[in-house]
């Protein structure tokens, strides 16, 4: 029996990229709305529960417009996005423990933390990550590059080329057990400043995990078509596939 588990599907960026005026995760791609492929995937797979992060003044908009609308029976909570990528997972993992100690419940005891701009994650990238999580403590989907990886300098000049057998491009969702992955978020808001002097950039949850814990994070095969959905070249790309 699995245990229990949720997913974070964040939404709660500008999505200004594709250069629309509607923000990308409300774009029309196949006849739904951008965000609508990623929750229905995970509204119908094994995951428990959803927390949706959308950006503070949209909440009610998808409430209506894509939770009631399509029944996605699972989303919890609709949750306010901060202003880079970490707060709104930092905000997300505060509400999951807030609706397990509302329902007097457990938290979830692992959670899925997916990027709602990759529509084309799939049941089986689902299933091999959860498999993953569970066997080594937290799995991220990525995918081996395939082209030569050089280092730049500041002026545009290659200086260095890297073993690309040992490359990997991360993907999401990235799986965690839940009270470690919150530890390690709680520790980033907390030394949030320190952090950003010493690294500047903070891009996916595995790093969150690298920095302030031991835990190895194991590497698990996802799709070249789960790709995130970022310019007006990937809308086009995904309009394709769908
Ligand atoms: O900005 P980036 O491409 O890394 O965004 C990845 C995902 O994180 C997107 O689905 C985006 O909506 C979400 N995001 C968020 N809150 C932010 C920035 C990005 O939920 N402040």
């Amino acid at each position: 029996m699995r245990k229990k588990t949720a997913a974070i599907v964040l939404a709660g960026g500008k999505g200004t990229r594709v250069g629309r005026n509607v923000p990308k995760q409300y774009i029309n791609v196949g006849g739904f709305p951008l965000i609508y492929y990623s929750l229905k995937t995970i509204n119908d797979s094994f995951i428990d529960e959803i927390v949706l992060v959308c950006p503070e003044a949209d909440r009610q908009y998808c409430m209506e417009n894509i939770v009631d609308k399509y029944g996605f029976s699972k989303v919890k909570s609709i949750v306010a996005g901060g202003r880079e990528r970490y707060h709104s997972v930092y905000n997300a993992l505060t509400a999951l423990r807030c609706i397990a100690e509302g329902d007097s419940g457990d938290p979830c005891e692992i959670v899925f933390i997916h990027d709602g701009a990759r529509p084309f994650v799939t049941t089986d990238i689902l299933e091999r990550a959860y498999d993953e999580a569970e066997k080594s403590g937290a799995a991220v989907v990525a995918i081996p590059v395939k082209d030569t990886v050089k280092l730049a300098d500041d002026e545009g000049f290659a200086t260095e080329t890297l073993d690309r057998d040992r490359i990997w491009l991360m993907q999401t969702p990235q799986v965690f057990d839940f009270y470690e992955i919150y530890a390690a978020y709680s520790r980033l808001i907390e030394k949030e400043q320190e952090i950003l002097e010493s690294h500047s950039f903070v891009t996916d949850d595995a790093m969150v995990l690298e920095l302030f814990s031991d835990r190895k994070v194991k590497l698990v095969k996802g799709d070249v078509r789960n790709f995130k959905v970022t310019t007006e070249e990937d809308l086009e790309l995904a309009g394709r596939y769908m």
